[in-house]
């Protein structure tokens, strides 16, 4: 049995972090996230249903069911017992069906924030949710923007994560002031405690900090990489199945809505590419930038190639010019063209790039003679790697 006791509210300073106790097969532990106090007005301390949805996958993962000494919203809790647990089940075998246990179910409706906010990394996806968003008033209009440290800046936290979670977050207080809205930043040890891939755990996560602040948010949108027909039950790619599994984490106070799955990645870098405030602030980059460069982006690592490859077939790689090196791209160009069409396993993204690479007749010779060189250094590789087994 995993037991959550209740919510716990201390102050430090200009911060507040709120945790819980839990315990899980007769250890003792903590989970906490901590946040600038001036958004102490909108946490939620009634429920304990971000540290539910928190520890959820160690609860699948162990096998234990579990108990909170703390009331949780009455829709989350029928979310989970219907739909949610199973469908995590059934992507991933080594999961377990557990019960939960609550101390009692709530339905009361606790928002008086009546606005929406979205998480911010100032990438393609997160920039598209917010231009997407343009002509919305409230509830639906987005006036905060989150920032949230549980995994994506490292795997299994620590201080490392901590570091690129602090200086990622320049780029985003920048951007956010330039676009007049207010960030809501969010650290925690949840990546320290849960010690999962952050790809096969990250969308709740999320979703966990979002809880907390279900008296702010009543609507939040989250923004995957996936488009509607990319919906399936695949344990590879498991964003593929956000949009089965995001609603259905709404309560009483917040729902929540996978948002920008109408647009292709193509399409979404086309649309933040009208927008100028995005120039100086795009970061698509996986490496973290503080490691002497000039630029946001290293224009080295796969997605960086892929969006300077994408926003120069729509004539726009120039406007970015400040955040990726162009100069360096654009010599490597047509190796990185052939490479992608060499690929084996072809991502749908990829797929989709290569379809967009295919429409504004891109593929000349040289293009050509870089994918025969590298289909060859493929499978010369492959045959050194089984030599030396
Ligand atoms: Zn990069």
């Amino acid at each position: 049995m995993l037991i959550i006791e209740e919510p716990r509210l201390e102050k430090n300073n200009d911060k507040a972090i709120i945790s819980v106790q839990f315990e899980l097969e007769n250890q003792r532990n903590e989970l906490w996230y901590s946040f600038p106090e001036k958004f102490e007005k909108f946490l939620v301390t009634e429920q304990a249903d971000a540290f539910l949805i928190g520890l959820l996958f160690l609860g699948l993962k162990t096998g234990n069911d579990i108990k909170l000494n703390a009331p949780i919203s009455s829709k989350l809790y029928y979310s989970l017992r219907h739909y949610l647990i199973d469908a995590l089940c059934l992507v991933n075998k080594n999961y377990k069906k557990i019960r939960i246990i609550p101390s009692s179910l709530s339905l009361t409706d606790l928002n008086v924030g009546n606005t929406a906010g979205t998480g911010l990394s100032c990438g393609i996806d997160s920039l598209s949710t917010f231009y997407d968003h343009n002509d919305e008033v409230a509830p639906f209009k987005i006036d905060y923007f989150t920032f949230f440290n549980v995994g994506s800046h490292g795997d299994h936290g620590g201080n490392n994560a901590r570091l690129v979670f602090k200086d990622r977050y320049k780029n985003v207080e920048a951007f956010a002031k330039k676009v007049n809205r207010e960030v809501l930043t969010v650290d925690s040890n949840l990546s320290e405690i849960l010690e999962m891939k952050f790809q096969e755990t990250y969308n709740l996560r999320t979703i966990s900090c979002a809880l907390l602040f279900q008296k702010l948010f009543k609507n939040y949108y989250y923004s995957s990489g996936t488009r509607f027909d990319h919906y399936g039950f695949n344990n590879n790619e498991i964003a593929d199945l956000d949009m089965l599994i995001i609603p259905n984490l709404s309560t009483e106070s917040t729902s929540f809505f996978v948002s920008a799955l109408k647009y292709s990645r193509v399409e979404r870098t086309e649309l933040i590419s009208n927008f100028p405030d995005t120039y100086n602030h795009l970061d698509v980059c996986t490496h973290p930038y503080s490691m002497n460069r000039e630029e946001i982006n290293c224009s080295k690592c796969y997605k960086c190639q892929r969006t300077m490859l994408t926003l120069d077939l729509l004539g726009k790689l120039d406007l970015y010019s400040k955040v990726f090196n162009v100069q360096k791209f654009r010599k490597n160009r047509n190796n990185y063209i052939g490479w992608l069409l060499s690929k084996k396993k072809k991502l749908t993204l990829d797929r989709e790039l290569i379809n967009f690479i295919e429409e504004t007749g891109e593929i000349n010779w040289q293009v050509e003679f870089f994918k025969v060189k590298n289909i060859i250094y493929r499978k010369k590789t492959k045959l050194f790697q089984s030599l030396f087994k």
